[in-house]
């Protein structure tokens, strides 16, 4: 029973990817599990629309009445009222979204001033920071699948960028992009961002090409890649349609596992060994 050291503050951490069906929202939700199932204070921001990490926590988010990360970024509630706590662990809160929030991305394109539209999310999560009473050990924010307006508040509000990567052919295609779009941000408004990991999922051991993918990161980006890599496993497809992560549905499958293993690497390195983004042209 390993001991996962505390971190002096509360790090908040953007899992992004433009790319749709990487792992983003099975590692937000999985290493949320993983630190919670330890105690710590943990926050996830659902700030997709399809409201993926929402379901995976157990939290019902159908009902458009419901106060939701939506509200909260509109300003009409503080974060706060729309806070709920998961049901698998009392230290974990989830703030949902549904499919309002794709409604936030016009609404926000409508604000003419680009500093001001980029930092609602940012100021939202601050207030409650201060506000809520307790200290968060991890907060996590799972972005949509873009890299539109909801993606830049997530990037702005947060300090750490952790990027999930599919094992698989076109694994590194796009992610120049991404990396640029983290670089704008860390220039016009948040300089304190930075790119603290990547992470390999959906690992297949039996595949020439996993392996190849895993080094051919390692080569460009040796100080973040984590160590730890997600296999590909069904019990990790299968919890979300249980509404549960892999933590609480299947605790000994090689998936949580891998999860928990994930959360104390990044336990154990803090932010040690960031880069700051260097564009480059990845092959691939
Ligand atoms: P994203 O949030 O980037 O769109 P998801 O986390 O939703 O990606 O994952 C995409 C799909 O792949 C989901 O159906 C999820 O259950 C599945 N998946 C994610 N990680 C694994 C894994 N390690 N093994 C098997 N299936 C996985
Ligand atoms: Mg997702």
């Amino acid at each position: 029973n390993t001991k996962f050291p505390h971190p002096q503050y509360t790090r908040v951490i953007a899992v992004a990817n433009q790319k749709g069906g990487v792992g983003k929202t099975t590692t937000v939700v999985n290493l949320a599990a993983a630190y919670a199932e330890k105690g710590f204070n943990v926050l996830v921001l659902d700030m997709d629309p399809q409201g993926n990490a929402s379901t995976a926590l157990g939290i019902p988010h159908d009902d458009p009445n419901q106060p939701s990360m939506y509200n909260a970024l509109e300003g009409e509630i503080p974060l706060a009222d729309a806070v709920q706590q998961c049901p698998m662990f009392p230290t974990l809160d989830v703030v949902p979204s549904n499919i309002n929030l794709s409604g936030a991305e016009l609404e926000l394109a409508g604000y003419d001033d680009g500093t001001v539209r980029v930092q609602f999310l940012r100021n939202a999560l601050a207030e409650y920071l201060k506000t809520c009473g307790k200290r968060y050990e991890y907060v996590f924010i799972d972005c949509g699948p873009s890299l539109g307006l909801l993606v830049l508040n997530c990037l702005c509000a947060a300090e750490e960028v952790l990027i999930p990567i599919q094992a698989e052919y076109y694994a590194l295609e796009g992610l120049k992009m991404l990396l640029q779009s983290i670089q704008n941000v860390q220039q016009m408004f948040n300089p304190q961002l930075v790119i603290s990991m990547m992470l390999v999922t959906m690992f297949d051991r039996r595949t020439v090409l996993s392996r190849e993918v895993y080094s051919q990161i390692e080569q460009y980006y040796p100080t973040v890649l984590l160590k730890t890599i997600i296999p590909r496993g069904v019990r990790v497809s299968e919890a979300p349609s249980h509404d549960q992560t892999v933590i609480t549905y299947n605790p000994q499958s090689s998936g949580a596992i891998a999860y928990r293993e994930a959360a104390l690497e990044i336990a154990m390195r803090g932010n040690a060994h960031p880069v700051t983004v260097r564009p480059h042209q990845p092959a691939g």
